[in-house]
């Protein structure tokens, strides 16, 4: 595990000299933050989570989330696009899929998951895309997917299917970018994270090698769930608390700076502005305390981890939204213009909980783990 020395330093000056300076454009002109991406893969950043046999850091989920926390604080476009990645790199891990990882280690690979399919939309544990033995060692494969982070970006997509030939619900595999057949099908033009490239793929007869499957056939399910899941959402959680620590920020020099000229006074000497501000703050530091109080729990395999993992992206992405709101009330109309960091926050914000496992879902997964039932239903 590289030192935090290493590791956050190595983060806080490209935050400093990259990213912090970029996200304002990358929001108005929605595109792909590549320079930003680069100077992380450049730092190590990328490769954080890759096991050191590969060639890595071997950072754990802590430093991962650490990454995102801060990154979603400056430019919620990049620590998506990141969060996607240590989600994939994840699955590359659990099956040691040692080439896209010595790559990824090298700073030479941005990766990504393809789940969510135009058929079965958030449901992503139901895939409808199909991989077909094509002879040859090849597998035909075809889907409509329906959101992909890095679209037409990444240099790889961990990609789901039904499965080739076994039972179960799902297959993973690496679909390098230049795969023929493979075509980014529209535009991201999206409310917030305007720069994560989350436009729709279609795969219409791409072909890999076998050896391209992630894992077993028709074991992709438990794969996502044991290693991609709990990456994903505490990741996504961290995202959410670094955009909350970012909006308290905001909204406490907002109220310190302006002024009611008529009373002499600042938004800050006003009851109601500062009691908004502390519940602001309340729920980004109760946030954060829930995301390490996850890692606490995944980390020293705590027989409430997989609950905490279920809860903290609900709470989070919940908390994020409704702290959005009350940030904007604080602020005022100042707010509402793009003058202020916190418009674009708060159309930031609004991501989290319509992403899969949506709230709805987590909620419902949740409910199910403590009636003892399986989370999937009949799926599994
Ligand atoms: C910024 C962004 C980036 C993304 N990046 C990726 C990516 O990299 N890879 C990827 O695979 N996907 C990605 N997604 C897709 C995401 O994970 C979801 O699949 C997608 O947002 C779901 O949208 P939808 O319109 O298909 O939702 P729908 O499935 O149509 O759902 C609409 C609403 O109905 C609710 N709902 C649906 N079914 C049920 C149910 N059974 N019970 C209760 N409520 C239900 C949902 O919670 C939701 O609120 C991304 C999405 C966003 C917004």
């Amino acid at each position: 595990m590289p030192s935090d020395e290493s590791y956050f330093g190595a983060l806080e000056r490209v935050i400093e000299h990259v990213v912090a300076p970029g996200a304002g454009e990358v929001d108005a002109t929605g595109g792909f933050p590549r320079g930003q991406v680069d100077a992380l893969a450049a730092a190590g950043l990328l490769a954080l989570t890759v096991p050191a046999d590969f060639g890595g850091a071997g950072a754990g989920l802590r430093e991962a989330a650490t990454v995102v926390r801060e990154l979603g604080a400056v430019c919620g476009s990049t620590a998506m696009i990141v969060t996607m990645h240590y989600a994939a790199t994840a699955a590359l891990a659990a099956a040691g899929a040692k080439d896209p990882l010595t790559e990824i280690a090298a700073g030479r690979h941005l990766s990504t998951l393809a789940f969510s399919e135009s058929g079965s939309r958030s449901h992503f544990w139901a895939p409808l895309g199909t991989a077909v033995d094509d002879g040859d060692d090849s597998v035909r494969l075809d889907a409509s997917k329906s959101w992909v982070t890095s679209a037409g970006q990444a240099d790889s997509y961990v990609w789901s299917s039904l499965p080739l030939a076994a039972p179960g619900p799902m297959t993973l595999w690496l679909v390098p970018s230049g795969a023929d057949g493979l075509t980014v099908a529209g535009a991201f033009d999206g409310l917030g994270l305007r720069g994560n490239a989350s436009a729709p793929m279609t795969a219409a007869g791409v072909r890999v090698p076998r050896g391209a499957m992630i894992g077993d056939d028709g074991a992709g399910l438990d794969l996502a769930m044991a290693a991609v899941l709990p990456v994903f959402l505490i990741c996504s959680a961290a995202m959410s608390a670094g955009l909350l620590r970012r909006l308290a920020e905001e909204t406490a020099a907002h109220l310190q700076r302006t002024h009611l000229r008529h009373l002499g006074q600042s938004l800050a000497q006003q009851v109601q502005p500062r009691a908004q501000l502390a519940r602001l703050r309340i729920e980004a530091d109760r946030t954060w305390a829930l995301v390490e109080q996850t890692l606490d729990a995944v980390e020293t395999g705590r027989a409430d981890a997989q609950l905490l993992v279920l809860e903290v992206k609900a709470a989070a992405a919940e908390a994020a939204a409704d702290a959005a709101d009350l940030a904007l009330r604080a602020c005022g109309g100042s707010a509402f213009r793009k003058e202020s960091p916190v418009e674009r926050l708060f159309r930031d914000s609004r991501a989290a909980r319509v992403m899969a496992p949506t709230t709805e879902a987590l909620h419902d997964f949740i409910g199910r783990a403590l009636c003892g039932l399986p989370l999937l239903g009949d799926v599994t």
